[in-house]
């Protein structure tokens, strides 16, 4: 469904991602890990057209468009969940959520959506009049999810979900991104947090300064001596 092939992105003289290939089948959960500094987001910014690469190709259901404007790519049916719980403070819940539809039409599908993700995050929809910036953090977290979710998107990319969660945030956190999944829409992850990322994916890969170093099956990389004392650290 999403193809990266020998990828490249810089900020001037920094190599950010270098020749970056990874495949994401559809319907499924693919992570990446790495630790600070990597690649990953910039990774996610280049799929949604937040940043150009300076070289290689994004490919998205058998069209290439790493030359697309962000909108464009949006409108093609890929959302993106930034890193940082990025809500809009003085708007409330409904009207954060009601945002990430706002390139849809279909006003009665919109209301559904709406309807659904309120009954998949109730603390949202309890919250619905509050301002966004009420929320704990762990609200807003899920809110930035449920505004992505709101553009009805087949590919959904997420940057660190779990940051700054508690234990039980976290489980929570899974668990959504699960049902994301099991409604048909594929997953693209990225996380510090090897344990929560390689416990849901169908597979993985390991980022090091800009490029892929170990690819796998959760359980591979779980197994694995450098994944187990660089990043889950056992
Ligand atoms: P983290 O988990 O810390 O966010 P990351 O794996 O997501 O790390 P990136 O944010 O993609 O890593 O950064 C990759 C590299 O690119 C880093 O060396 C970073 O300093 C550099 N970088 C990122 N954004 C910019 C920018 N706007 N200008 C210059 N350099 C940047």
């Amino acid at each position: 469904m999403l193809e990266l092939r020998h990828v490249t992105v810089r900020y001037g003289a920094v190599r950010a991602v270098q020749d970056l290939s990874l495949t994401v089948p559809e319907r499924s959960i693919v992570s990446i890990i790495g630790s600070n500094g990597a690649g990953k987001s910039t990774t996610l910014r280049a799929i949604s057209g937040l940043v150009r690469p300076s070289g290689g190709e994004i490919w998205f259901d058998g069209q290439r468009i790493d030359r697309l404007d962000p909108k464009a790519i949006v409108a093609r049916g890929i959302a993106h969940v930034p890193e940082g719980r990025r809500v809009f403070p003085d708007l409330t819940v409904e009207e954060n959520l009601r945002i990430g539809a706002y390139l849809r039409q279909d006003k009665s599908a919109v209301n559904r959506d709406f309807e659904q993700i309120c009954g998949e995050f109730p603390r949202l929809a309890e919250r619905r009049r509050q301002l966004a910036r009420t929320l704990s953090g762990g609200e807003q977290q899920m809110l930035a999810i449920g505004r992505a979710v709101m553009s009805s998107p087949r590919l959904i990319l997420m940057d660190e979900p779990s940051m700054g969660l508690s234990p039980i945030m976290v489980s929570a956190m899974t668990q959504v991104i699960q049902r994301i999944n099991e409604t048909g829409r594929t997953v693209l992850l990225v996380e510090q947090n090897a344990n929560v990322a390689l416990s849901i994916c169908d597979s993985a890969v390991v980022l090091e300064r800009g490029s892929v170093v170990l690819t796998g099956s959760g359980a591979e990389l779980r197994n694995n001596e450098h994944v187990r004392i660089a990043y889950i650290g056992v």
